[in-house]
């Protein structure tokens, strides 16, 4: 059986206990993990520590970037390798690991490479009422030792987008991947070996959240700051954890997110994005929308058409080049997801497709498969259009007016996302400025220059990355005033 082990130092440790890694496709354990227990995370940030001591820490920003360019070409050279452990920790299917995981996660350093060495200091001169003049400027330093605590759902893709401006920054990083796709951080460690990054600049340590390796992580004080992307109540229990020491966070959190589509739309256009936005990766983005608004004008032509694109997804093996649509990723989310699917019945739900758990005939069966699934009839109130579900799941309402659709948006606690479809620029624009979200797209969905920022608002999230937002969480700004 194969091992996924700890990256410490520079060196694969083993744990003094394995936990196992498992396909959802159908249900095999296809790897052991090594857990980190406290001393290894312990030895893990010491080592990121000494690493900012040694040549690392010295290192100027070219040559920094250098490197970051040389782990983006690391992992290109291993691009089948990274597909291939995504597909198999999260059961995706490889058409998508290899136009969005993978590529993504090169570009993630590539960008940052390239950004760190254009980003500008601000620098003022400044003449007092007194008549006293002096410069101000501002230089930019590493953190120190960033604790990374990352997700399931894109596990390479979310993991490098904190891992390459932390990097670009100075920093040393201490990498917690989800305990249910951990071979992929595991895999990038050979690759930071091989480009030649330092000894400890990079760590991955294995494990679960509470008392485990995720908690060990946000509670050792010699964590400078931590970047979590994960469930809302996770990042609540991050940050009690963390105020003990007073670190900085940035959270990317959860979203119950809305599409509002008017009867002026693209018709083909919104229906094909809306599938999307509702199925994409089994409907595991924090991104997904899981609210679709629509003008009543075109609501049960919209909603049949939806259905029929719906239908048209073809579950099955993620190593199909055929399949839009894997499984969920584990039993226990399965589990959840279907809860809700109950829970949408008891609610007053229409179920218009889906509704249950697809059968295959063959080994799939032992996988973790639903169907995907739209609902319409439900009251605003109700917890299946309150909660986020995280599945392959939407539900369906009309709208009268410019004004409902977006009060009825923003009747939410989470903040992440939004996408508009209209074909009127004026109506898109003034709506998008409406939303009380970290993006809103107009006509599209999940696009975005990875120079903007990123996040979310209310249980989203806290801060923005991305571009210079990145640069500036993962850097302390330090102010140097010069009397002339
Ligand atoms: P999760 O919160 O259950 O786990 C995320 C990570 O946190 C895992 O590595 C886990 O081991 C760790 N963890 C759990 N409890 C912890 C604790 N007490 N201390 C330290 N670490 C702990 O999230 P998930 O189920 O892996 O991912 C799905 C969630 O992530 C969804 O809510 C989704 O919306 C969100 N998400 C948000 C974004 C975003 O950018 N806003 C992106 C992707 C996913």
């Amino acid at each position: 059986m194969k091992s996924i082990l700890n990256y410490v130092g520079g060196k694969f440790v083993k744990g003094k206990r394995e936990f196992a890694d498992v396909n959802p496709a159908n249900g095999s354990v296809i790897a052991e993990v090594a857990e980190a227990d406290e001393s290894l995370v312990d030895a893990a940030v010491s080592a990121a520590r000494s690493a900012l001591q040694g040549p690392w820490g010295r290192l100027s920003v070219r040559d920094r970037a250098a490197l970051l360019h040389k782990i983006a070409a690391g992992i290109e050279s291993r691009f089948d390798c990274f597909v291939a452990a995504e597909v198999a920790d999260t059961g995706k299917p490889i058409t998508l690991a290899s136009k969005l995981d993978v590529p993504r996660a090169a570009a993630n350093f590539r960008v940052f490479a390239d950004l760190i060495k254009t980003a500008g200091m601000e620098s003022f001169q400044t003449e007092t009422p007194d008549g006293k003049t002096a410069l101000n400027y501002a230089v930019r330093k590493p953190l120190g030792v960033v604790g990374i605590i990352t997700p399931w759902n894109l596990p390479i893709l979310l993991l490098t987008w904190k891992v390459a401006p932390a990097l670009a920054c100075g920093n040393a990083v201490v990498v917690k991947p989800s305990e249910e796709t951990p071979a992929s951080a595991t895999l990038l460690a050979e690759v930071m070996q091989q480009a030649g990054i330092p000894d400890g600049v990079y760590n991955v340590v294995h494990g679960f959240g509470p008392n485990s390796a995720g908690e060990f992580l946000t509670r050792h004080p010699d964590v400078n700051a931590v970047t979590f992307t994960g469930e809302s109540q996770t990042g609540a229990a991050i940050m009690k954890t963390v105020a003990a020491t007073v670190k900085p966070v940035s959270f990317e959190l959860g979203g119950k997110n809305a599409a509002i589509v008017f009867a002026d739309c693209d018709f083909e256009e919104a229906v094909s994005g809306i599938s999307d936005a509702a199925f994409l990766n089994t409907g595991q983005v924090c991104l997904c929308a899981e609210r679709i608004y629509v003008e009543r004008g075109i609501f049960e032509r919209f909603v049949e058409a939806l259905k029929k694109k719906a239908e048209s997804l073809r579950m099955g093996s993620p190593l199909e080049s055929t399949t839009n649509i894997g499984p969920l990723i584990s039993r226990q989310h399965r589990e959840k997801v279907l809860s809700y699917y109950r829970l949408a019945r008891q609610e007053g739900a229409t179920t218009v497709t889906g509704g249950g758990v697809p059968g295959f005939g063959n080994d799939l069966d032992g996988g973790f498969y639903v169907q995907p699934t739209i609902y319409t009839g439900l009251a605003e109130t109700v917890r299946c259009v309150k909660e986020e579900i995280f599945g392959p799941v939407c539900h369906v309402a009309p709208f009268d007016t410019e004004e409902e659709a977006v009060r009825m948006a923003n009747d939410t606690k989470y903040g992440l996302a939004a996408s508009i479809w209209t074909s009127n620029l004026k109506r898109g624009h003034r709506v998008a400025q409406q939303m009380n979200v970290g993006i809103t797209w107009v006509n599209c969905w999940f696009l975005r220059d990875l120079r903007t920022p990123f996040g979310g608002v209310g249980l989203s999230g806290i801060g923005r990355e991305g571009g210079i937002h990145s640069l500036n969480f993962y850097s302390d700004l330090n102010n140097i005033c010069l009397r002339l």
